[in-house]
């Protein structure tokens, strides 16, 4: 067998590694090994590449990944689970503008009057949609990580300006594909680049991480694009493998919200925000608060209790703490199951992960269509940390932000206990006349701490 073909060959099998990688990915059992099996193929795909007959430029690619590896290593150890989203989005950025300079130094590289124009398309499809996704990330980066306001930004006239940019890159693109020249494909990219910011500016809130996910699947296709260009199988099934990914994530992240994409995504075009924010103001209304001990006879003399967790879990790490309070309860003939909404936290599967790493029990915890019926039978709603995806106003309220989302439907149980700090709204920013309803409790402090409470005083019963 020659190099060539033993190159090929496991090229092939790298791209088996991401499609079984995808598959393991797809469940909490098989995540870890999913996750060992893609890295693995990586690392092949990658070490093949260097054993490429010819290969030119040595020192410098070893230094770029020395470089990636310098910052992406410690960057992925560090975060924390709740900033997974932007560093989703940064990863993103780095893939989509990669993509981009790939498809630029291949149309450099070569005599551009000799391209067929199938050529110049798939540079043209690499460096508008990679600038593209490169460009919004970043936008979304800052959006999330608050170096920005998170609100959709609107002014008179976005809709026509958006419009006249992209119809100038297709204008452009037409133009390219006729006369190839390298100014050219750089100004395109530039109005690409552009338009990235501007597409990706009126989309704010709850929407940002739609919007990474469906950027995620421009990745994934200017990837693939620009293995078009190289000729290469495996960026091409890795560029795939990402875009469809990425655009089944989208579609199922948007119907979680009970929204369409196109709504998502031009929504807020133009128009002014709705939200609104209490900041811990009560105005002339009142909320019940309570004491660990009463709220602790309440859960313990319950039949049945319904924990609902949400992003305040994740902040205050209260998972475990969680899961002792629900076994402490179990113990005493109540029966405990966790209600997971899919949007809750800050990216999907959030709460399962941490549960999972809690070690509660798979089986008890409760998808938002399974959990939805049995809110009518629970004695007490256990809310911690969780706001919008509780949110009525997600039914009741036309022009929220949040109408139209599915919820978890905590208002019918017989009694509603909220475990977060104060009166201040969650990630959309909006009231949740759920507090001051005459059902609910509200236990204040952190999420960990109330718990910890809690489990002391069932304990002391
Ligand atoms: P929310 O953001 O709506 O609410 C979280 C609540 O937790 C806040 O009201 C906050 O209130 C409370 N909280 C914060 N820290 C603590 C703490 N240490 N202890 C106790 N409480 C705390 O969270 P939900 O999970 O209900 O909803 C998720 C939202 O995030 C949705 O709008 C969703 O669309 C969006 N989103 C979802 C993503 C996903 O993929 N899952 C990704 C990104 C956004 P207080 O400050 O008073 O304590």
């Amino acid at each position: 067998m020659s190099l060539d073909t033993g190159i090929r060959l496991a090229y092939l099998v790298a791209a088996v590694c991401f499609i079984l990688a995808l598959k393991g990915l797809s469940g909490p059992k098989t995540a870890r090994i999913g996750n060992l099996v893609g890295a693995g193929g990586m690392l092949l795909a990658v070490g093949m590449t260097f054993a490429t007959p010819g290969l030119s430029r040595f020192p410098l690619m070893a230094g770029a990944i020395a470089i990636g590896a310098v910052l992406g290593f410690p960057a992925a150890r560090l975060v924390k689970m709740t900033a997974i989203p932007q560093m989703v989005a940064a990863f993103n950025g780095v893939g989509g503008g990669a993509a981009a300079l790939i498809a630029l130094a291949e149309f450099n590289k070569s005599d551009p009057h000799q391209l067929a124009v199938y050529q110049v398309v798939e540079v043209l499809f690499g460096v508008v949609v990679g600038c593209i996704s490169f460009a919004g990330s970043v936008v979304a980066f800052a959006k999330l990580q608050e170096l920005m306001t998170g609100r959709p930004v609107t002014y008179p006239g976005q809709q026509v300006l958006n419009a006249v940019v992209g119809g100038g890159i297709l204008g452009l693109a037409i133009a390219a594909c006729i006369s190839p020249h390298g100014w050219l494909i750089a100004v395109i990219g530039v109005l690409a680049l552009f338009f990235g910011i501007a597409f990706v500016l009126p989309i704010g809130g709850a929407d940002v991480p739609v919007l990474i996910s469906l950027l995620n699947s421009f990745t994934g296709l200017a990837v693939a694009a620009s293995g078009f260009v190289l000729h290469s199988v495996v960026l091409v099934v890795a560029g795939t493998l990402v875009g469809a990914s990425g655009t089944l994530l989208t579609r199922m992240m948007s119907s979680a919200m009970g929204r369409s994409l196109p709504n998502i995504l031009f929504s807020a075009f133009g128009s002014v925000v709705t939200a609104t924010t209490t900041d811990g103001e009560l105005g002339d209304r009142t909320v019940r608060s309570g004491s660990a001990d009463d709220i602790a006879v309440l859960l313990a003399y319950s039949q049945k209790v319904m924990i609902v967790p949400g992003y305040g879990l994740a902040v205050a790490q209260a998972q475990h703490v969680a899961r002792e309070l629900a076994e402490l309860l179990e113990s005493r003939g109540v029966e405990v199951v966790y209600a997971i909404h899919p949007v809750a936290g800050r990216m999907p599967g959030h709460m399962n992960v941490l549960l999972a790493e809690a070690n509660v029990p798979y089986e008890q915890l409760k998808g938002m269509e399974e959990a939805n019926p049995g809110f009518q039978t629970a004695d007490v709603a256990l809310v911690v940390g969780a706001n919008d995806v509780v949110n009525p106003a997600a039914k009741n309220s036309p022009g929220s932000p949040i109408y139209g989302m599915p919820i978890l439907a905590v208002d019918e149980a017989k009694n509603i206990v909220f475990l977060k700090r104060s009166m201040r709204p969650g990630f959309a920013g909006i009231d949740n006349e759920l507090l001051f309803d005459p059902k609910t409790t509200m236990l204040f402090g952190d999420a960990k701490d109330s718990l910890t409470k809690l489990v002391a005083a069932v304990k002391q019963l």
